[in-house]
């Protein structure tokens, strides 16, 4: 085997752990965000509850001064009771009044603050709704994850060890520059030669398109010697099945 279809081995080994990393993150970034969500609703019902405390203590406070104006008017009507002149009799009843009208104040802003109590009660029920669904996608989310992980962790082991063996047989320097080149172009580190016309010698790059040099695409078919583009910089490699047909005798085909 010729260096170029060496690195082609582990840049097809490369591929399938790539492609196989890529489901799994897949489901650790759908478990990731589930789990922000949640996080989201725990915030914000939080925060509720503490409105809801807040109202509920300002409920109280108005019950507490219903009851306070109730027992002051209990008081003035027994005194009422032995008032000794009309005169003294009409002051107690105008005390009562202005009592009656203050403490309905009270009762209306009690009530009013109640009422605002069970808005705040009802978001917190539709909170812990939501979030309990989002709990059962968190749960399949995390068997996802699990899945995915365990069904590849076989099958990455294998591929790392199918690389370390291909990976031995190339030149340090070589597989250097074929790891740097993965890293920055990912899937286009490597690109097959395309065929325009073969009666011109009309070949480019699979990867981005440049036309390329007859003797570089000679020198690759003849010994598979390192040829990269000089355009996008990619290592090129022949189809087996281009190499095939281009090594027949012309008048075969
Ligand atoms: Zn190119």
């Amino acid at each position: 085997m010729n260096v170029t279809s060496k690195l082609l081995s582990v840049f097809k080994v490369d591929k399938q752990f790539r492609g196989l990393r890529s489901r799994l993150s897949a489901a650790e970034k759908f478990l990731a965000e589930q789990n922000r969500q949640i996080e989201q609703i725990n915030a914000k019902k939080s925060s509720l509850e503490a409105q809801q405390r807040q109202l509920a203590a300002a409920a109280a406070n108005f019950e507490g001064e219903v009851k306070r104006l109730d027992a002051r008017m209990a008081t003035i009507r027994e005194q009422m009771n032995s008032a000794q002149t009309n005169k003294e009799y009409k002051a107690f009843l105008t005390e009562v009044n202005t009592i009656k009208a203050e403490r309905d104040r009270q009762e209306t802003s009690a009530l009013e603050q109640m009422g605002k109590v069970e808005e705040v009660k009802r978001q917190i029920d539709e909170l812990e709704k939501s979030r309990a669904e989002r709990e059962r996608m968190q749960a399949v989310a995390v068997s996802d994850r699990d899945q995915r992980a365990a069904e590849i962790k076989d099958k990455l082991a294998d591929l790392q060890n199918q690389r370390d063996t291909l990976a031995r047989d190339i030149p340090k320097d070589t597989l250097v520059l074929f790891e740097r080149l993965v890293q920055t172009r990912g899937d286009e580190a490597m690109a097959h030669i395309e065929e325009a016309d073969r009666r011109r010698h009309e070949y480019h790059c699979g990867s981005c398109m440049m036309a390329l040099p007859i003797e570089a695409v000679n020198g690759l078919l003849v010994s598979g010697k390192l040829t990269r583009c000089a355009s996008c910089q990619c290592i090129l490699y022949i189809d087996e099945e281009l190499a095939k047909s281009m090594k027949e005798p012309a008048g075969k085909r």
